[in-house]
């Protein structure tokens, strides 16, 4: 072990290798304190040719290597196992943006760029990075891109693989691949970008990438609505996209149950329309033309929407300040599940077509297996996206309830998403929590694929083992 460290001082300064378990700790749990491990080492480097470097050690040592960025996926996948043998690169020195092309509107980062930073800086620039998730203050563009995360702004922008136009990545081998090209088309064979993006570190290190920048919007308009079910809900959406078409940023659905979690936790968080309705929609659009154009847009959809008995109620936000509470009462369920105690979580997509089914059996049989369970549903509506977690019934303990409770109800759920042809993660990814979700829902042939490819491009199995595939 000590000629290890010793390896690692050549590459880097000795305060940037750390083996103290003092030294260690703040990179060993996650940002939910779910998962925790041990490491032999935390290794923070500042350029592609250390991480390369540090791999080719770990490779002629058949050391395991554990990616990290801001440590807050939620499915486990950069927190070490708990052997003590397997190295940490996080990735909060290499936090370069290394070039904004305003001509091509790209922005090249380096891995450990943390997003708030970049969409700041971009917005300094006239720029949209429109990646946004609820920890964006904390997570960073490497994690965003090896989970492929999601968020609010899919709808109109896409999630990080569709931002995404080159990659700069350390093979297993330690080489370098630099495939950092700005382009928007590029048939040239395999695409290898689309490989590792969303590999949760298991094919390559990501090091640096290229991403695409938006103009930035001039005005941006935010309604909470009332929709009394999940159909009137879809059929909102479906008039929005066709009457606002691009300029719908942002379509979330939060239900009576969530908002009156949020409201019992953070009081000020109370739903501002009236009586808390069965669903509430928060709608945000978008435009590069004058407030007007868009404000009188809203209205006339919200009419018509009014007017064909889909909608009950709207509050539009009339500054700044209204819209943005508008998105902390949306960003505030996770926190107030938190405070409630543990819960089930299921990250979903279901086609839109079968939402409405899906909600319904599976709360059906939810309610008739379990009595009194809270079905805290809320989620990116416009992508299909449901974040569907189960609470345990009022008054029982959550830890002995997940305990006996979480296999059963986890299958319960998932057998629902393959009846209705969703998928098991919609935006979160596997890491090491849904290995065996993985395993019983992908298919056979596609699980064998995935494998073959992971032993082609890391037969020793030293990038982030035992995470996505348990091998
Ligand atoms: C409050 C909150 C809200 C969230 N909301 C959303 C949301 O709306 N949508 C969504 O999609 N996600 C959401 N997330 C989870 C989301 O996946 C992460 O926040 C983010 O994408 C992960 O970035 P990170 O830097 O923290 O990565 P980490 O957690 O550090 O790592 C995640 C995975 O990526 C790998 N990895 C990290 N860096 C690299 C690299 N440079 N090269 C290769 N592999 C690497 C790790 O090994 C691990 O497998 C939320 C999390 C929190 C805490």
């Amino acid at each position: 072990m000590q000629n290890l460290i010793e390896a690692f001082t050549n590459i880097l300064d000795k305060q940037y290798v750390l083996d103290s378990e003092e030294d260690k700790a703040p990179f060993l749990t996650d940002w939910r304190k779910r998962f925790s491990g041990k490491a032999l080492a935390v290794l923070l480097p500042k350029t592609t040719q250390e991480v390369a470097q540090i791999v080719q050690v770990c490779a002629s040592n058949q050391l395991a290597i554990v990616p990290q960025g801001g440590h807050t996926g939620f499915c486990g996948g950069a927190t070490p196992d708990n052997s003590g043998k397997q190295i940490i690169i996080n990735f909060k020195r290499m936090n370069q943006i290394r070039a904004i092309d305003v001509e091509n509107q790209t922005i090249t980062l380096e891995a450990g760029c943390i997003l708030q930073t970049i969409q700041e800086q971009a917005a300094a620039q006239g720029f949209l990075f429109p990646l946004s998730l609820g920890a964006e203050g904390s997570c960073m563009i490497g994690g965003n891109l090896a989970t492929n995360a999601g968020g609010t702004n899919v709808l109109r922008y896409g999630n990080t693989r569709d931002l995404c136009l080159g990659l700069e990545v350390v093979t297993a081998t330690g080489e370098i691949w630099n495939g950092l090209k700005g382009l928007r088309k590029d048939n040239t064979g395999y695409d290898l970008r689309d490989l590792f993006i969303g590999s949760e570190g298991t094919l390559g290190i990501i090091t640096s990438a290229v991403m695409k920048l938006y103009p930035l919007p001039i005005s941006q308009w935010t309604t909470l609505v009332a929709c009394d079910s999940v159909a009137s809900s879809i059929a909102l959406l479906n008039l929005f996209q066709k009457r606002a078409t691009s300029l719908l940023t942002g379509f979330e659905m939060m239900t009576q149950e969530s908002l009156s979690l949020n409201e019992k936790h953070f009081p000020q968080m109370a739903n501002p329309l009236q009586s808390n309705p069965p669903y509430t929609i928060l709608i945000e659009l978008s435009d590069h033309e004058s407030e007007e154009h868009v404000r009188q847009l809203l209205e006339t959809v919200l009419e018509e929407a009014f007017e064909a008995g889909i909608i009950s109620d709207a509050v539009i936000a009339s500054n700044l300040s209204q819209a943005n509470g508008f998105w902390q009462m949306r960003e505030h369920i996770t926190l107030a599940q938190a405070a409630e105690g543990a819960n089930l979580k299921h990250d979903i997509t279901i086609p839109l077509s079968s939402l409405e089914s899906f909600i319904a059996q599976t709360d059906r049989l939810m309610r008739e297996s379990y009595p009194g369970v809270r079905i805290i549903n809320f989620g990116h509506l416009g992508d299909g996206n449901l974040h569907y977690n189960i609470a345990p019934p009022l008054g029982v303990d959550p830890q002995t309830f997940n305990s006996s409770y979480e296999k059963p109800i986890h299958e319960l759920v998932y057998s629902q998403v393959e009846r209705c042809q969703g998928s098991i993660s919609a935006e979160h990814g596997i890491g090491q929590l849904k290995l065996q979700e993985l395993r019983a829902h992908k298919g056979s042939v596609a699980h064998n694929l995935m494998k073959a490819l992971k032993m082609a491009l890391d037969p020793q199995n030293i990038l982030n083992p035992h995470k996505v595939l348990s091998i």
